[in-house]
């Protein structure tokens, strides 16, 4: 396991620790997993997560079931990348369960409102203030840097929805090397159709507005000054479960032709 599970990061990043949730509770609660990387890429995963939040009710409105084996699914394209590379990515993972919290959402709809809820709130806070963290630091590395954020979807089992708000997550990269970048065949997507995945939208057109991309994209999107490039994948279920090792591959070795076309420069 390449994984550093950081309850270091949390304590480190976290501005009030002491009143975010007691000693004994802290000790037991491991909810964010993060990994510094050398490569320009981070891997995020909002809902796949399994541990309770200590303290934390369970939201009454909203999304509540978690994207099953999406936390497996990104610690394998984690590990494909390291053997074909050498390096690590970048990594932001969600290890506690959606019902208590969805990092995916704006802070008023991201936990339940109606109750004091300070220990969801201080992970909320954590779990974007590393990504944030992380984002700064990959764009002043490369300026192309892509963030994908992974999630598993129910519509459609083979089908892998992309959502960039229509391109504009990703506006940076399109800037510069225009819509090859994401429809191409050297782009991601494009690698993934080449090697029979159906991707959704298969070229230029609109994006599903169901997967179009959520509060994680959308924040640190490259249409944004401080952000990088940064795609949603929604992953139907075939590819996190019966063929989640070869998806998992598939993606990692799309990841890496990716980066050698467009990220090489700074
Ligand atoms: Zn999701």
């Amino acid at each position: 396991m390449n994984i550093r599970i950081s309850l270091f990061l949390i304590l480190f990043f976290c501005n009030q620790p002491i009143t975010c949730m007691n000693e004994e509770e802290q000790s037991s609660s491991i909810l964010i997993a993060t990994q510094r990387g050398a490569l320009p890429i981070l891997l995020t995963a909002p809902h796949g997560g399994y541990k309770a939040i200590l303290g934390a009710s369970i939201r009454k409105k909203g999304c509540v079931t978690s994207d099953l084996r999406t936390l497996e699914f990104t610690q394998l394209v984690n590990e494909e990348l390291i053997k074909l590379t050498g390096e690590k990515p970048y990594l932001v993972l969600a290890e506690f369960q959606r019902k208590y919290l969805d990092v995916n959402r704006m802070q008023k709809n991201a936990m339940d409102p109606d109750i004091d809820n300070q220990a969801a709130e201080c992970i909320y806070h954590e779990y974007h203030r590393i990504i944030s963290t992380f984002t700064r630091e990959l764009k002043a590395a490369c300026k192309n840097a892509l963030l994908i954020d992974v999630h598993g979807q129910g519509a459609s089992a083979t089908t892998i929805f992309r959502g960039t708000s229509n391109l504009k997550t990703v506006s940076r990269l399109i800037d510069e090397f225009g819509i090859e970048s994401m429809t191409g065949n050297q782009s991601i997507c494009g690698l993934l159709q080449q090697n029979g995945y159906s991707i959704d939208p298969a070229g230029n057109q609109e994006e599903d507005s169901r997967f179009g991309g959520g509060y994680t994209v959308r924040t640190y999107g490259s249409h944004q000054e401080s952000g990088i490039n940064a795609i949603q994948l929604e992953l139907g279920s075939n590819f996190r479960f019966e063929q989640q090792e070869q998806c998992a591959r598939d993606l990692a070795k799309a990841i890496v032709v990716f980066s050698d076309k467009y990220l090489r420069s700074k």
